[in-house]
């Protein structure tokens, strides 16, 4: 199979389900290395998008993402909003013009998302971001040519319970230094509900 309009619908209806269902969650997460309010800002930013885009019918792929984007970027007040604003709006770019992605297009669709991550929080990887599970998945998708709906939430899993033990260097929770070490970041966490709610979404 290959993703259409229709499962990156339901990517990000999925991924806004888990959002608000681990909103306190998120928000636990945050209070411990960060100032607590994770959860609230990608509820509030993941609803704006599913209301955003239910409220429309879409052609193209890039189109969906790039109204993802701009919502996310302009609803959220938090650094996590404008990084996987940029995320969406890199892959909504990428994508411009295909009707429908393979893994490769995917994972090429996901390195560009990493790049405009990085080039806007100016973190790489191993600093205990969102970037260490969005980039583990890109090197997943450019190494495989089916979507698995298992092997991805595996994947996705496994890097976001390696922030565990990194350290944190960039955003709030640097001031937390060695402290943040044996919490999980909530970038990370969000990340995984982002990257399972495209493992059910491919379940059709
Ligand atoms: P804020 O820190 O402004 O309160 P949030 O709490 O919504 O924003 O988001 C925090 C998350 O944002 C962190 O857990 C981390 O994953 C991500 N993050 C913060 N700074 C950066 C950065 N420079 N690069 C990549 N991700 C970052
Ligand atoms: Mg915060
Ligand atoms: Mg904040």
């Amino acid at each position: 199979m290959e993703l259409t309009v229709k499962e990156i619908i339901a990517w990000l209806e999925i991924s806004n389900t888990n959002i608000q269902e681990n909103k306190a969650y998120l928000t636990e997460l945050d209070q411990a290395i960060g100032d607590g309010d994770h959860g609230i800002n990608m509820a509030r930013g993941f609803q704006e998008v599913l209301n955003k885009v239910t409220d429309q019918e879409y052609e193209a792929i890039s189109d969906v993402l790039k109204d993802t984007a701009m919502t996310l970027i302009s609803k959220v007040g938090g650094a996590s909003g404008p990084l996987l604003g940029t995320a969406f709006l890199k892959m909504s770019t990428a994508v411009k013009g295909q009707e429908s992605l393979d893994t490769a297009d995917f994972a090429a669709a996901l390195n560009e998302a990493i790049n405009g991550i990085k080039q806007r929080g100016k973190a790489t990887e191993e600093e205990k971001t969102l970037l260490d599970v969005w980039s583990p998945m890109a090197d997943y998708f450019s190494a495989v040519d089916q979507f698995s709906a298992e092997v991805i939430t595996e994947t996705a899993k496994d890097a976001m319970e390696k922030t565990k033990d990194m350290m944190a260097t960039k955003g709030r929770a640097a001031y937390f230094k060695e402290k943040s070490i044996g919490h999980l970041d909530p970038g990370a966490v969000t990340s995984f509900y982002i990257f399972s709610g495209l493992a059910e979404a491919v379940k059709g």
